[in-house]
């Protein structure tokens, strides 16, 4: 089995925390279309994936919802006839909640769309000004009864916390909400000041107020308090699912299947490479328009493949497998692992769970951290 990811490379307006690749001007969108359907085909005679059975296709970006739905029919349709996609595949498209229309979410059913992915991020308008989101609040608490009218019943939606001005009552609004909505599946991610992005410059010029960590870390553990009573499952570090409704797209990254990228800046990785697309819109189009499509690709070491597995694992509820590191890399390096994470068994980060290396509620806090220092 296998994943395609399709990167859609435009938004109305740019939030400032986002180090996404993505251009506020729609003017090469038509061309972009274009270039999109030849890399398909040119995907589909390199065939990265090995001819391997599609079961998980997901539009993100960017904003895929600003795809005219024609647009995303001539997409749908290129897939089709170049790839093996199994009819119970999981087909995602993410979409903010300006972006969602009566008409659009007909028509994205209409396609053979399943799932969404709604980019709520908060349900106050001091927080989505704060972050200079598109929509506002209103239109994100319509959004679910929207498109459960239109016949929708997978959704996932993504929250925000640790932006300075949201309290932690505001914080706990925000997921009573997702509870109370009967939404089954949430992504919730720690506000990040990336480098280059224009909250970056906003805090430098003390325009706005900076992160507070110890803000982000209370934060989290109220998410995973609240979730758990609510009956989630905290499978991945970032992702709470209740049962029978984790992510069939992402749990593919975490476990190691392949994927195949489209569009600029898009990844893939078949278990032994990975490579990735150029991250402008304007060589893409022209790359593809003279039939070539403009990547670069990394053949993983052996210690590469190793530290892949820590990191994605450790982030996992089911944590890190010992006994498969062992049939994978060798004994050695599975001793060497156990060996070097009993320091954190002692800090109570680690737990070892059935020759798993699972982490802790506390460890949780140190995810990166801790991998980081597993790393061979
Ligand atoms: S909508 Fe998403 S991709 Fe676009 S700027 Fe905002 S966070 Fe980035």
């Amino acid at each position: 089995m296998a994943g395609i990811y399709i990167h859609i490379p435009f938004c109305r307006q740019a939030c400032n925390y986002c180090n996404f690749h993505f251009s506020t001007s729609l003017h090469y969108k038509n061309e972009f279309v274009k270039a999109l359907l030849s890399e398909i085909e040119l995907q589909h005679q390199n065939n990265y994936l090995n001819s391997a059975v599609i079961e998980t296709i997901y539009f993100g970006g960017g904003t895929p919802g600003l795809l005219e739905i024609e647009e995303l029919q001539q997409i749908i349709n290129a897939l089709q006839s170049h790839f093996n996609i199994t009819p119970s595949a999981e087909i995602t498209l993410e979409a903010n909640p300006d972006d969602v229309s009566d008409e659009k979410l007909s028509a994205w059913k209409q396609l053979g769309i399943n799932r969404l992915s709604i980019g709520i991020q908060s349900l106050f308008d001091e927080d989505l000004q704060w972050m200079n989101r598109v929509h506002n609040a209103a239109q994100a608490k319509t959004v679910i009864a929207k498109a459960r009218a239109a016949g929708f019943e997978h959704f996932t939606v993504d929250l925000i916390y640790g932006i300075p001005g949201l309290t932690d009552e505001r914080w706990q609004y925000n997921m009573d909400w997702v509870v109370e909505q009967g939404i089954t599946h949430l992504s919730c991610y720690a506000l990040t000041v990336e480098p280059k992005t224009p909250l970056h410059k906003l805090i430098g010029n003390l325009q706005k107020q900076d992160i507070d960590a110890a803000q982000q870390s209370r934060q989290f553990v109220q998410l995973m308090n609240t979730m758990q009573a609510a009956g989630f499952e905290h499978y991945e570090i970032s992702n709470f699912a209740k049962p029978g409704h984790r992510s069939k797209h992402n749990s593919s990254y975490w476990h190691g299947v392949s994927y195949l990228g489209l569009g600029p800046s898009a990844h893939s990785f078949n278990g032994t490479s990975r490579q990735w697309n150029v991250a402008n819109n304007q060589q893409y189009i022209q790359s593809l328009q003279q039939k070539k499509i403009p990547f670069e690709q990394e053949l993983l070491t052996s210690a590469q493949q190793l530290n892949e597995y820590i990191m994605t694992s450790l982030r996992l509820m089911e944590g890190c497998n010992l006994e498969w590191v062992k049939e994978k890399f060798g004994t050695d390096k599975m001793m060497q692992l156990q060996r070097e994470a009993e320091r954190f068994t002692h800090l109570h980060w680690i737990k070892d769970e059935n020759n798993h290396l699972v982490l802790t509620n506390e460890g949780k806090l140190f995810a990166d951290r801790i991998a980081g220092d597993l790393f061979f």
